[in-house]
């Protein structure tokens, strides 16, 4: 057999429909979009208020098992279920589409690579969803550090809010892996430039910005949000917002595009709203509420994804995007792959390509907790087997007949070497669920619960942890907020996605470990509280050998090396 093509090279050879008629096809006219080039369209938002009496299409989130570095395939996943369920309901007038986050440019010329899905399951066309796309973060950006600028100058030009200098929280960005900007000295030079302190640069997608983009309702509600936003403290400690400076005007018309969702297509013509991409750490990891809302108005079935493991990804997209913007989900597959249940049955590394049956069967412990998680939450869950060409089958048998004992719906998924067509199973399993499981969301937590309260139920219920301990910095924030007024915000946890505990290298379905939360930060125009755990990295660095190194421009106009 012929060796697989990469990604791109899948991607260039991929003849694509004029973004018009993708459009067409779900019922939208010239004056529901904007096109940017044949392939790519921004959808107006008033397709959504037009359409707000229509039913919505059913809700499936695609999540997954504690990954490796590499990732387990939920993009992956995402775009090849909705290319399944498109074939599969072909017959039947239905439509599918699919809602993915775009991706940040750092991690394309750093390590893990793109994040458009993988093999025959990509939205297209590739190379610019990865770059530069319709330019939403470059907006993201300039809205960001016009913030910036303008607090700077307010000092500069006398203070008159009386900030702290040393008490600024925030920063500039920049959508670049850039380690050297992590901490740095403005202002120097001196009176004409300004009041020299200590700042800092993270990566575009860790930009409250970006989370306020993404869950924000509309326009206004972008606006609203964006005043909330707390920029820093006075002497007194006392908050001061984006509206005691004034700047959300100007930021909003920054952002008045880039809240437009994209339309893009998968290689097999299947529409896909790609838009907006919030760090799965520090901020919730999933694409925008508007992309969401408006494929449930266009399509009657839309498959969506979170980052990382279900312990947060689904997490956060249940207590937080669901719960703010009234979503419904009503079924999440959850992604495992062989290689991954090793890594949890105690494989090193290096070793993951080697058959290891054993290990698949105790690494279940791991797709197990992850399960009864979703089931917490009322909804049903799927198992999908995302296959490796070094998965054997009696790895793959391991984990089917353990779904099957446990009476959990699974599917061996292979969008990836397939497309749609390996993916027919796993839509059927979906369907059948929606059919025959009714679920309906429940939340853990009470919205007014206290912030130790809404921890210690996710510590507990979701990750399996015996409680949570606040370093003293945490303590102290915690007390600020509660006397700020911001004491029963929803949490947002920033967690290694290696582990449910706050170790990385606990694998598997740990048990007696405690939580320390670290530090907690505002975003109170996203609408909640980060509780760190562990380092977490808002400005990450390139690798030794930077995918950068391998992307180029042939001499007839082709980008190779981008995965
Ligand atoms: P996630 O969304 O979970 O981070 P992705 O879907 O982006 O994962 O996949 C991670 C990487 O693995 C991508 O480079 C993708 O092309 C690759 N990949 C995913 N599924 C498979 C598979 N079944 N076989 C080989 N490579 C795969």
């Amino acid at each position: 057999t012929e060796p697989m093509k990469s990604d791109i090279e899948i991607a260039q050879q991929a003849t694509l429909r004029p973004i018009r008629e993708i459009a067409a096809g779900l019922g939208l006219t010239e004056d529901d979009m904007e096109q940017y080039g044949k392939y790519k369209a921004k959808i107006s938002l008033d397709v959504c208020r037009r359409l707000v009496d229509k039913p919505n299409g059913r809700l499936i989130l695609v999540t997954a098992i504690s990954p490796t570095p590499a990732g387990e395939g939920k993009s992956t996943t995402t775009v090849g279920l909705g290319q399944a369920l498109a074939k599969q309901l072909q017959d039947k007038g239905k439509k599918a589409m699919i809602c993915l986050r775009e991706p940040s440019l750092g991690p394309s010329f750093g390590m893990k690579g793109g994040a458009a899905g993988g093999g025959y399951s990509q939205v297209v066309p590739m190379e610019d969803i990865n770059l530069h796309f319709t330019g939403d973060f470059h907006a993201i950006t300039s809205a960001h550090n016009l913030l910036a600028a303008l607090i700077d100058n307010h000092i500069h030009q006398g203070n008159q809010l009386g900030f702290d200098v040393r008490r600024i929280e925030w920063g500039r960005v920049l959508d670049v892996n850039d380690r050297a900007l992590r901490q740095v000295v403005i202002g120097m030079g001196g009176v004409a430039n300004g009041v020299p302190r200590e700042s800092r640069f993270d990566i575009t997608v860790a930009s409250e910005v970006m989370a306020v983009l993404c869950l924000a309702a509309d326009e206004q509600d972008l606006k609203q949000r964006l005043r909330r936003i707390v920029i820093g403290y006075n002497a007194d400690k006392q908050p001061i917002t984006v509206a005691d400076l004034g700047a959300e005007g100007s930021m909003t018309v920054l952002l008045k595009d880039a809240i437009q969702p994209n339309l893009v297509q998968t290689l097999e013509h299947v529409p896909a709203l790609v838009h907006g991409g919030p760090f799965a750490n520090i901020a919730h990891g999933c694409n925008s509420v508007i992309a969401t809302k408006t494929a449930l108005k266009l399509a009657d079935y839309v498959v969506t994804e979170a980052g990382f493991g279900a312990d947060l990804g689904a997490e956060k997209f249940f207590h937080i995007k669901c719960r703010q913007a009234g979503l419904e989900p009503e079924a999440a597959v959850v992604v495992a792959t062989v290689r991954a249940l090793k890594m949890h049955g105690g494989v090193e590394k290096s070793d993951l390509a080697t058959p290891n049956a054993e290990a698949v069967e105790r690494g279940l412990a791991n797709l197990s907790k992850h399960v009864e998680n979703i089931q917490m939450f009322n909804i049903p869950a799927i198992v999908a087997v995302n296959r490796f060409p070094t998965d054997t089958a009696e790895e793959i048998a391991v984990v089917r007949d353990w779904c099957e004992q446990n009476g959990l719906p699974v599917a061996l998924s292979e969008v990836f070497t397939k497309g749609g067509e390996g993916g027919l199973g796993l839509a059927e399993k979906v369907l059948d669920v929606l059919e025959n499981r009714p679920g309906g969301l429940m939340y853990l937590y009470n919205e007014s619960d206290s912030i130790e309260e809404k921890i210690g139920t996710i510590v507990r219920d979701v990750y399996g942890g015996d409680g949570v301990t606040f370093a003293p910095k945490a303590k102290t924030m915690l007390a600020r907020l509660k006397e700020m007024g911001y004491g029963t915000l929803p949490v947002c946890m920033a967690k290694t996605p290696y582990s449910f505990s706050d170790n990385p290298n606990l694998r598997g379905r740990p048990e007696g470990f405690t939580i320390t939360i670290r530090e907690l930060r505002l975003s109170a125009g996203a609408g909640f509280i980060v509780a760190i755990t562990g380092d977490i990295m808002t400005m990450p660095g390139l690798p030794k050998q930077p995918a950068a190194m391998k992307i180029d421009l042939t001499e007839d106009g082709r980008i190779v090396g981008l995965f």
